[in-house]
């Protein structure tokens, strides 16, 4: 595919809003709007979010409205949710829910409770998910909500509280054919259990498409725990492969051994990766002949981190890990990890991105000048999504899928993303984030164009 094959104007996309101030990252430009004054104070993912998509309007060559268009959020609703501590006392917590874009479908993304997410947070990670359903040709838009809160120190029946306090509150606002949760970091099969039966009663009938990566037992997908982390390492392969590295003769570091890391570095290691290193957010620990995983999940089970594991060596910290000697780096934890500080650095020569947006504009920079090859979050952590689609289809026929069929589905599709974004690497020479997101910013805009501008 040749960058004129994928250019369209404005009016192409009927999307005639050629009177709007453009909104981005005040390096784009130094037209000022509203929205513009708003990003002065924004944290770094949303300025990477729409640094990703400025360039990806530019190499399609779309008018300015596209992106004015894609920058923004469709709807954001931020909620107050007064919690009744253990103790009788009153706490009151602010949680978001962003949909980005519902062009293509419901929105769809997790639920995130952490102390540092706020909306700007919220809203990066809605936009990614947009680019991720349309990469990965899953029929939703892209959203995503956040509590700030840190979990760990909330009893279970605290987070109870608050996870049906906020469900109530946004429950307007969401539904199995307007916008989907899953869960995120700090949430769970549990959490969306609780979501499931909030939203549930309060329409006074069970509906199991309103969240996906919920137990088994209540019309969960077999093979959705492990979903993620099966894209990620699947993709994983494929780079390494890539880059003519056998995957027996591979060293790897990862980053974040929750949800995604854990199940990413227990498949490599399987698979007969040398994992090296592994981090929390505790700390990182290192061994040069490989960490035994297994060993290391029995660790985590039993005391809550990887930090005092005896099978390996304490590192001084995530900067250690994230610059190890080794073939490949996953970091899977939290956003904006490899930054323009530590990106030369780097040794590793792939970096699979199994969190989202781990690596700031700035550090992609550094790092394709290094050669590394970067696969982008969009494409690299999209397996959760892809089976919280087949979990959304299969509640909404009340059919079960085999975890056989699951895998093998999940792996067809990573399969195909990879397939087309490296094709598109090929035929233009540009990175493979740059590809991915061209891919996913065309087919939305093709999205807006077919079913044209309201009123
Ligand atoms: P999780 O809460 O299960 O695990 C997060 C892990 O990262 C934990 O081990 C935590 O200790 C560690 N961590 C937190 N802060 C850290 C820091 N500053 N340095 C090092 N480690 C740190 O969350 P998760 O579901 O595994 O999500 C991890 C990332 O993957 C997030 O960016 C999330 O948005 C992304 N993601 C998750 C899914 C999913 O299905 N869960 C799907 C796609 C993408």
């Amino acid at each position: 595919m040749v960058m004129s094959d994928m250019g369209r104007s404005t009016h192409d996309l009927g999307m005639d809003l050629r009177h709007k101030q453009p909104i981005g990252p005040q390096e784009h430009g130094t037209r000022q709007s509203g929205a513009e004054n708003v990003l002065a104070t924004a944290r770094r993912p949303l300025d990477d979010a729409r640094a990703q998509l400025r360039e990806a309007v530019e190499y399609l060559q779309y008018d300015e409205s596209v992106y004015d268009m894609l920058a923004v959020a469709r709807r954001e609703l931020s909620v107050s949710i007064p919690l009744r501590r253990d103790d009788g006392r009153v706490e009151v917590l602010t949680g978001h829910r962003v949909q980005h874009n519902l062009s293509r479908g419901p929105g769809k993304g997790g639920l995130r409770y952490s102390p540092d997410v706020g909306i700007d947070e919220v809203r990066a990670l809605a936009i990614w998910m947009t680019w991720k359903c349309a990469l990965l040709d899953v029929p939703f838009g892209g959203a995503k909500g956040g509590i700030t809160i840190d979990p760990r120190s909330y009893s279970h029946a605290e987070l109870e509280r608050v996870t049906r306090r906020y469900t109530s509150e946004v429950s307007p606002f969401i539904g199995p054919d307007i916008d989907i949760m899953a869960p995120d970091i700090g949430t769970d099969e549990r959490t969306m259990a609780w979501m499931l039966d909030t939203y549930s009663v309060g329409r006074g009938n069970t509906v199991l498409g309103i969240v996906t990566g919920k137990p088994v037992t209540l019309g969960g997908s077999l093979g959705r725990a492990m979903a993620t982390s099966r894209g990620v390492a699947y993709i994983a392969m494929l780079a390494l492969a890539q880059r003519s590295i056998r995957v027996e003769r591979a060293s790897a570091a990862v980053q974040g051994f929750g949800k995604v890391g854990r199940g990413a570095a227990r498949i490599l290691h399987d698979a007969g990766v040398t994992v090296v290193g592994v981090s929390d957010a505790d700390g990182a620990i290192f061994r040069q002949s490989g960490i035994d995983i297994p060993k290391l999940e029995e660790h985590v089970d039993m005391t809550g981190s990887v930090v005092g594991f005896s099978g390996a060596e304490p590192l001084p910290g995530q900067h250690e890990l994230l610059t190890l000697d080794v073939d490949m780096l996953v970091p899977a934890a939290v956003e904006a990890v490899l930054t323009e500080e530590n990106a030369a650095q780097v040794r590793a020569k792939v970096v699979v991105e199994g969190a989202n947006g781990p690596t700031t504009s700035a550090a992609d920079r550094i790092l394709q000048e290094k050669g590394c090859l970067v696969v982008p979050d969009i494409l690299a952590n999209a397996g959760g999504v892809v089976v919280s689609y087949f979990e959304w289809v299969q509640a909404n026929q009340a059919y079960w899928w085999t975890v056989d069929e699951v895998e093998s589905r999940l792996d067809a599709r990573m399969q195909f993303a990879w397939n087309r974004v490296w094709e598109l690497v090929e035929s233009s020479g540009i990175s493979l984030r740059s590809a991915a997101m061209a891919l996913a910013v065309r087919s939305v805009a093709e999205a807006h164009r077919v079913r044209g501008l309201y009123p």
